[in-house]
């Protein structure tokens, strides 16, 4: 049972050598009389959101990941066997499930059944997923869109942000999103309908660049990165504005982190910044479910993926996060030997 594992809790920015590839031992058998599932693992989620896990002092309140244990987080999986009455053997179910080829898990670790299986699979990672969640109760709960409004996005063509761009489209609003490549750029105007979209990298004055693309300026900014850009998109929002505060993974890494100066036009504008977690959000989970699995299937939307195959590549696509190597969803698919 091949596995990744955390070596050593990181401190600043995130190393494959942080992380082994190891072979662990699993019994292919639910133990007499126990309510838990034996999944196989098909595809892993890499979400920035691990890096606090994989920290000793998280001091955000989530817990961290045993050293020498595998990493966990989202993942599709298919039950082998079940002890529980809810699953039987052949279901496929997306949850929290760890970084190997094989989990036995508590039933209640799993989080939902899937039902639709005309779609890609590893789209329960992405669109159909944790980030296809926050974006939707990020977007429309926090930023409560109105039609014609004036949106911008960070960290636009990734996992959350290429939907965020998607939604407000079909809300009918104007959309911006900023990337760290022109290949990045070049996909955010091209195949995911933003209206302009630039590289943040190669904006020696990103207020400059904002008034560019806002002249009247910002109704909603749907915040991935933090920093500098948050800096930056302070004195360019709308009265009014809203401010629907997904992540801002340019701070993760750092020890100390940047101060943003520009906070007073919170007031001025009477802007609503508000944080978020997407957990909070999971009973919209069916409702989202309705509204964009017809839009998949009429190709209204549409979700880049960047799949590596096999759990030995885990490692330096969880790094990759924080060099933006991913170009759409990190996600890895697991070849169970
Ligand atoms: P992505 O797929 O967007 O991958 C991360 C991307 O972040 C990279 O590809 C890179 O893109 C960008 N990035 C990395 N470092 C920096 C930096 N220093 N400055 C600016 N951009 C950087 O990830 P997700 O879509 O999964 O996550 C996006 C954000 O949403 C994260 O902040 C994450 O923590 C947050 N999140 C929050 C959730 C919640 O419940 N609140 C749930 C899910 C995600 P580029 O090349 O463009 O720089």
């Amino acid at each position: 049972n091949k596995q990744v594992v955390l070596k050593n809790y990181v401190v600043g920015f995130p190393k494959e050598s942080d992380m082994d590839i190891v072979e662990g031992t699993i019994t292919l058998k639910i133990p007499e009389g126990s309510s838990d599932v034996l999944l196989k693992n098909l595809y892993l989620s890499c979400d920035p959101y691990m890096r606090f896990l994989m920290a000793k002092n998280t001091n955000v309140g989530f817990g961290n990941y045993t050293l020498n244990s595998p990493l966990a987080g989202n993942g599709v999986s298919q039950v082998v066997e079940s002890g529980h009455p809810d699953y039987k053997e052949g279901d496929l179910v997306w949850g929290f499930t760890n970084w190997e080829e094989y989990s036995l898990l508590s039933s209640a670790q799993i989080r939902f059944k899937i039902e639709h299986t005309d779609v890609p699979l590893s789209y329960y990672t992405g669109i159909l997923g944790m980030p296809g969640m926050t974006a939707y109760a990020g977007f429309f709960e926090l930023g409560s869109p109105i039609k014609g409004e004036k949106v911008f996005v960070s960290a636009a063509s990734g996992a959350v942000g290429q939907l965020v761009g998607q939604f407000a489209k079909l809300n009918g609003c104007y959309v911006v999103g900023s990337a760290g490549s022109k290949e990045k750029v070049d996909l955010l105007k091209n195949k995911l309908g933003f209206d302009e979209a630039f590289n943040y990298k190669e904006e020696p004055d990103l207020n400059a660049a904002l008034k560019r693309y806002f002249p009247e300026g910002i109704d909603i900014y749907f915040e991935n990165v933090g920093g500098k850009t948050l800096d930056a998109v302070l004195p360019n929002m709308r009265l009014h504005g809203r401010i629907p505060v997904c992540g801002m993974i340019s701070q993760y890494n750092l020890t100390q982190p940047e101060g943003v100066t520009n906070l007073a036009h919170l007031i001025f504008k009477r802007i609503k910044m508000e944080g978020f977690i997407v957990t909070d959000f999971y009973h919209l989970y069916p409702k989202f479910l309705e509204f964009v699995v017809p839009l998949i299937r009429e190709g209204k939307v549409v979700y880049v993926e960047d799949i590596v195959e096999g759990l030995e590549n885990g490692p330096a696509a969880m790094v990759g996060l924080f060099t933006g190597r991913n170009v759409g969803k990190q996600v890895i698919s697991v070849v169970c030997e």
